[in-house]
């Protein structure tokens, strides 16, 4: 396993982390997210995400369990969660003050840990003031419940507006962000942020490497598998984009990815997962799996980023045709 650092911070985080988002209590059975955890970190991944979203919360009591039943040393592994989708009621969701705070409390109880190591706004909330939520993030973190604290799927400029906030009025600032990042996903993380990860030194874990699963070529025949989670209740927006327009659309190149992932002795998720490694603003590539074999598949993507020589790349470039226009001058 490789460690690179959270952006500017101390922090190291691996290549590799894992996360359980549709999986844990949810897709998978508790044994399968238990055997899922033990090999990742035996293989060496330290970084683990969560979400009170995910599942309704059951996600992280599942994550709970198993980081207390396997006794892992506190300092050799990193926990996170998120905050903005708590409940239905008005103060169950959104970045106030009391949500914020309570979504945290909430956390820590289902991951039965004394701290979250890295803490989410899992979205931006037009409602509420930023202050109050750039408040309410960096005192969690002087009160030692919270390390490090970010974003997810906030523009550039909502970014550096929370940073100014935290600077003006000198408070705990954000350091990372959790976009969505893959072959085919590009433009935000390669443009928009450039200038948060080069000169505010932001760090990135990133999600979705294998688009939902259409990086592995098991939507290519215009089906979902029945134990896919395009066919699982309540996933039918995903199940459109993945055998839909958008999906159809990436047919092709998912083809000739294979190719050059067989060129490579590498399988496509590999490859995909290898390809977003390479770009060195990625602190880490959250995995997700719905079983061993596919974890253990996806780990080997280690292997494969140094095959991934500047000639490959060009390839995957060519094929892709969606290199982000960048003015070089
Ligand atoms: P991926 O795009 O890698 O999709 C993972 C899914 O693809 C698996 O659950 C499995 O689904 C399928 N799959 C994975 N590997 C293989 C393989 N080798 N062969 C065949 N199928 C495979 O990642 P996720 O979308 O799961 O995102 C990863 C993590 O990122 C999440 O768990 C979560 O922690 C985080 N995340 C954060 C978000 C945010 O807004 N901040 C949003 C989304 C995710 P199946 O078997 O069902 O087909």
């Amino acid at each position: 396993m490789e460690y690179r650092r959270l952006g500017r911070s101390g922090l190291q985080v691996s290549a590799l982390s894992f996360g359980s988002w549709v999986t844990f209590g949810n897709q998978v059975a508790r044994d399968t997210a238990e055997a899922c955890m033990k090999v990742a970190y035996d293989q060496g991944v330290n970084f683990f995400d969560n979400a009170e979203v995910y599942a309704n919360g059951k996600s992280e009591e599942v994550m709970g369990e198993i980081i207390e039943k396997m006794g892992w040393a506190r300092d050799t592994f990193v926990v996170s969660s998120k905050v903005f989708w708590g409940g239905d009621k008005p103060n169950q969701k959104g970045l106030s003050r009391k949500h914020v705070v309570e979504a945290c409390h909430a956390a820590l109880r289902r991951l039965r840990v004394d701290y979250l190591d890295l803490y989410y706004c899992h979205r931006p909330d037009p409602n509420t003031p930023i202050e109050e939520t750039v408040r309410a993030m960096s005192d969690l973190v002087s009160q030692g419940k919270v390390l490090y604290w970010g974003t997810s799927e906030w523009s550039a400029q909502e970014i550096q507006a929370a940073i100014g906030v935290a600077r003006e009025q000198n408070l705990v600032a954000p350091t990372m962000e959790q976009p969505q990042y893959n072959m085919f996903h590009r433009e935000r993380f390669e443009k928009e942020y450039l200038r948060l990860f080069n000169e505010s030194g932001y760090g990135s874990t990133i999600w979705s490497p294998l688009a939902s699963g259409l990086l592995t070529g098991k939507y290519l025949d215009g089906k979902a598998p029945d134990d896919s989670r395009a066919n699982l209740e309540g996933m039918g927006w995903l199940r459109e984009r993945l055998l839909g327009e958008f999906g159809q659309s990436k047919n092709e190149a998912i083809r000739q990815l294979q190719n050059v992932a067989a060129d490579l002795g590498a399988s496509l998720p590999q490859l995909a997962i290898a390809w977003c490694l390479k770009n060195p603003h990625v602190s880490s590539v959250i995995l997700g799996a719905s079983r061993l074999s596919q974890l253990e598949d996806n780990l080997g993507a280690m292997d494969v980023m140094p095959k991934l020589d500047a000639q490959a790349m060009e390839r995957v470039e060519e094929i892709l045709g969606n290199k982000p226009h960048i003015i070089q001058w």
